[in-house]
């Protein structure tokens, strides 16, 4: 089965706590959400069958973390997604996940393969969607044995409420994850969102959540 694939790149990874770390990257086409802040909207892609992508990323020189697979939305894929995985895994590659969270069903299909993941909470209060707090509280539950670390993006509308039922939700899952907090970076360059930051961090620390607060490096580093 092919995949639609809209970019293969060697690059370093400019969110979350492997900050600068170095990586290949596979950016999927589509996405079953639509944030409010999403600025990954292309309009074209490439087919790939599964060997042929593994093939080349065997291209890049060696001496990367993981291979990234972002989007869009990876697990909208993911029979090409659990292919390529697997290939990676019989070459001793490291698998790493960033997923919006809300398709535990599909994550179920390709856990096996998955080493790391980087997983979004989608606030409505930021997205501007519905919520999804019972898909990524299963979601959640399925990569209990993995190395897993949370995202939430937040905005200059982002709610406490929409904050504080994340604290919620990590502690009904019983393990501690580390949460990062994104400013939105439209929000953030326009220093419209220092203060929500330090607040939000200083409630989650009141609720013994580890919370770190970092921005999007890639964007204001000019890397992809
Ligand atoms: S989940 Fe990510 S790719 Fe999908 S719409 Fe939201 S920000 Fe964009």
């Amino acid at each position: 089965m092919g995949g639609k694939i809209v970019e293969v790149f060697d690059s370093v990874q400019g969110e979350g706590i492997y900050l600068g770390v170095r990586q290949l990257f596979v950016r999927f086409y589509g996405c079953n959400l639509h944030c409010r802040y999403c600025d990954t909207k292309p309009d074209s892609y490439l087919e790939y069958e599964p060997e042929e992508l593994f093939l080349e990323l065997q291209l890049y020189p060696k001496g990367y973390h993981s291979v990234s697979f972002t989007g869009g939305e990876p697990l909208i894929q993911h029979d090409f997604l659990k292919s390529v995985m697997r290939l990676n895994r019989m070459a001793g590659m490291v698998n790493y996940l960033e997923t919006n969270g809300t398709l535990p069903d599909a994550y179920e299909k390709v856990q096996h393969f998955v080493d790391i993941i980087s997983m979004d909470i989608k606030l409505p209060s930021s997205t501007g969607q519905q919520d999804f707090w019972k898909e990524h509280k299963r979601f959640l539950a399925l990569a209990d044995n993995k190395e897993v670390f949370l995202k939430a993006v937040v905005c200059e509308g982002t709610l406490e409420t929409d904050l504080l039922k994340i604290i919620d939700l990590l502690k009904s899952v019983n393990r501690s994850h580390t949460l990062v907090l994104q400013a939105d970076s439209s929000a953030a360059s326009a220093g419209k969102i220092g203060e929500k930051m330090e607040k939000f961090k200083a409630v989650c620390a009141a609720k013994d959540i580890i919370a770190c607060v970092i921005p999007q490096v890639h964007k204001s580093a000019g890397v992809r």
